[in-house]
């Protein structure tokens, strides 16, 4: 059921079936070298495998970075399972989860997009190499909410780069997204006194976003261009790209996104529009660095992830005060840190 792809960029790629349970899917790991791979498991109705590789190669990376960046020691892994999350059953979970123990701690698993808890209590009834989950000894449950509060500390850290303070009160945020980590980015921000505009592919979440935030309802389609002081991407990857880049008005891009840049030059034209962009793989480190005490089994997880999250703060001022120094985008200097720190 594993079989494994040779590809270059990466240590160890598989893909996975399963077809007693109907499942296909891959599992890569980028990079072991700062410790075991970790990086969540994401369902998506991808349209082919080969979209789903790509995928699924490209968020291994991003771990790699990500886990870097925020100074723990894993390295970067992800896996994948092609369809709608409508469509996952506790067999095709369990089956991956027999895939994941074959690999014998080279990877751990948690959520991703399209699973939750849940999902991870059938993994677990196969493997040990699984997080985020809501009961059991070191459990960390649901990482969105630390991963919005690493978001909102960013835009904080962004803020005083981009608008000389870090007072979040009474600035104009566009949100894209009101899922998992949108939603309680949201409420922080209405909590800071922040104005709101929010877009979701779903009515009913912007419905609510009204009634619970005072926000205002955007389009989907232009989100990205509203005439915010910040812009949020907490929706899909790639949102910043030739066609969106010019069109933004915010002077800050501060989001959860995975991968929001579509193409590397794209850090370059934000930087060359005075945009500052924050590195996605750092403004989201807070979900991994709750999972991360989980699968590093952190007795006293509280003041842990505190520490962490501050440290990522740090890390934050420091990729933009040598952005600043250096006239380059903060994304540039993202990577040498992580270079630097052995990746
Ligand atoms: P989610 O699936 O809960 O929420 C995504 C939301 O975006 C949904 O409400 C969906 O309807 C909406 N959406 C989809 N396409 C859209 C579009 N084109 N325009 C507007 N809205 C759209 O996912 P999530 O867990 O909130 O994660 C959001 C992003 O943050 C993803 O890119 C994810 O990889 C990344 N991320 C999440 C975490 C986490 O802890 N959940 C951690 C790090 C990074």
């Amino acid at each position: 059921m594993l079989t494994r792809l040779e590809i270059e960029s990466h240590e160890d790629v598989w893909r996975v079936e399963d077809e007693a349970s109907g499942l296909t899917g891959f599992i890569a790991l980028h990079s072991t070298r700062l410790g075991p791979a970790a990086g969540g498991l994401r369902m998506r109705p991808y349209p082919d495998t080969d979209a789903a590789l790509a995928d699924v190669l490209n968020l291994s990376r991003g771990m790699s970075y990500k886990n870097a960046a925020a100074n723990l020691p894993l390295g970067g892994g992800k896996a994948v399972i092609i369809g709608h999350p409508d469509s996952k059953t506790p067999a095709m979970l369990r089956a991956m989860g027999r895939a994941i123990d074959k690999l014998e701690g080279r990877y751990w698993t948690a959520e991703d997009m399209g699973m939750s808890p849940a999902d991870m209590a059938h993994i677990a009834q196969e493997t040990d190499y699984v997080a985020g989950r809501d009961s059991g000894p070191f459990a960390s449950g649901d990482p969105s909410p630390v991963t919005a509060r690493g978001v909102f500390d960013a835009m904080r850290v962004g803020a005083r780069h981009a608008f000389g303070s870090d007072d979040l009160r009474g600035r104009h945020v566009a949100v894209q997204g009101l899922g998992h980590v949108g939603w309680h980015l949201c409420r922080l921000l209405h909590e800071t006194g922040a104005r709101l505009t929010v877009a979701d592919t779903v009515p009913a979440r912007v419905e609510e976003a009204r009634a619970e935030f005072a926000a205002e309802a955007g389009d989907t389609a232009t989100i990205h261009a509203a005439p915010a002081d910040i812009f949020a991407p907490c929706a899909i990857g790639g949102i910043l790209n030739a066609t969106t880049i010019p069109e933004i008005r915010a002077r800050l891009v501060a989001g959860a996104a995975n991968n929001q840049l579509a193409a590397p030059g794209d850090a370059d034209a934000l930087h060359a529009r005075g945009i500052l962009y924050l590195p996605d793989y750092v403004a989201n480190g807070g979900g991994i660095i709750n999972v991360a005490a989980e699968i590093l089994r952190i007795e006293d997880r509280a003041p842990w992830v505190e520490d962490k999250l501050a440290a990522l703060s740090t890390t934050m001022e420091r990729i933009l005060d040598r952005a600043r120094a250096e006239d380059r985008s903060p994304a540039h200097l993202a990577d040498t840190i992580v270079a630097e720190r052995g990746l």
